[in-house]
């Protein structure tokens, strides 16, 4: 294998929404797999120190770009990951209009970019196009059930067109695409701020308040520890599936399970306060994992005990409580 070529072949990376918290990992792990990375990325909801510690690297480089409005790289690429887009519902909320724009323009943007370079393309899709399922768990053939003109819309949707544009160029130009569906993931990085159940509950444990509930937390989640997510994104993107293929964390928990979990693991005296659910939430949600065992032979290895109990140790360390 000469320098610089990974086991499936690439060499030169771009990563859209790499300064953001899944898009730094993947930068992280492509580079320590001997791959160029190019990190696209405008800032909206990641930031620069994400991807502080990667700067100095000579196989990285960071650049402010926003992909809604045009995304030009110099040079070979062969493998183009498409993240960039508003995740938590606190950001697509608050960004409605950039969150439709970075899935419909910042989508073609980068199969544009895929297609000039004959690159392999990965979309980041998301278990939001199942809506409020109606079907347990979720297989890559349901077809959800999502209102087109709920809250939430502004990011099922723009990721349901997305998935549309990107089958659209495999059938009709040919490019080279495969579509990830990723289910709720943690990790380190991820804000304490940005809404979603996890963070959320570590922040409140270690500062010692009541952990928020939304509903009476019977609603459930199945979630993943970043390092299994990331390891399911680059299956598919050196595999020659075309997808839809969930990743997720096939273990089903209810919302408030993952409070008490947070408390015990995190040592808080915290108790738990209920608040109310927001609009459209989904009651249920699991992902069927058969197509990626199967096909990538991928399933997570992480505990949620252990992931938790690395990223609660990450968020003290940021916190220094
Ligand atoms: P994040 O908000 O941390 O990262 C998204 C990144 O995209 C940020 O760095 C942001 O600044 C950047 N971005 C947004 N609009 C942009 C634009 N117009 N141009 C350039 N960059 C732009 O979110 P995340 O959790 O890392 O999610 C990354 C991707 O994975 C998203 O596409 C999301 O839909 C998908 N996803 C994430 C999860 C999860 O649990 N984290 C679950 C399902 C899907």
């Amino acid at each position: 294998m000469s320098p610089g070529f990974s086991s499936a072949g690439f060499s030169r990376a771009v990563v859209t929404g790499g300064a953001g918290f899944l898009g730094s990992h993947l930068c992280e792990r492509l580079l320590r797999r001997g791959i160029d990375v190019i990190c696209l990325d405008n800032f909206l909801t990641g930031t620069p120190a994400n991807v502080a510690h990667l700067v100095g690297e000579p196989r990285f480089r960071l650049i402010k770009c926003d992909v809604t409005d045009f995304v030009h790289v110099p040079g070979p690429v062969d493998l183009v990951l498409h993240l960039a887009s508003a995740a938590s519902p606190a950001d697509y909320l608050r960004l409605p209009i950039e969150t439709l724009k970075v899935g419909s323009l910042g989508t073609l943007h980068a199969l544009g970019l895929a297609g000039e370079k004959g690159a392999r393309f990965v979309l980041a899709s998301t278990s939001e196009v199942y809506g409020d399922p109606r079907q347990h768990p979720q297989p890559e053939d349901y077809w959800g059930n999502v209102n087109p003109v709920g809250p939430r819309s502004v990011y099922d949707e723009a990721k349901r067109y997305a998935e549309a544009l990107t089958t659209a160029y495999r059938m009709s130009r040919g490019t080279d695409t495969a579509i990830v569906r990723i289910f709720n993931t943690y990790g380190p990085r991820m804000r304490p701020d940005d809404g979603r159940a996890i963070p959320t509950f570590i922040r409140q444990a270690l500062a010692g308040e009541p952990l928020s509930v939304t509903g009476d937390g019977s609603q459930t989640r199945s979630v993943c520890y970043v390092d299994d997510t990331i390891r399911g994104i680059l299956a598919l993107a050196e595999s020659d599936a075309p997808g839809p293929v969930n990743i997720g964390g096939p273990l089903e928990l209810p919302v408030v399970e993952l409070a008490k979990t947070v408390i015990e693991l995190s040592g808080s005296p915290g108790s738990i306060r209920h608040i109310d659910r927001p609009v459209d939430d989904p009651q249920v949600r699991r992902p069927d994992i058969t197509l990626a065992r199967e096909l990538l032979g991928w399933e997570p290895r992480v505990p949620l005990r252990e992931g938790l109990t690395r990223t609660i140790a990450w968020f003290r360390s940021r916190t220094g409580v």
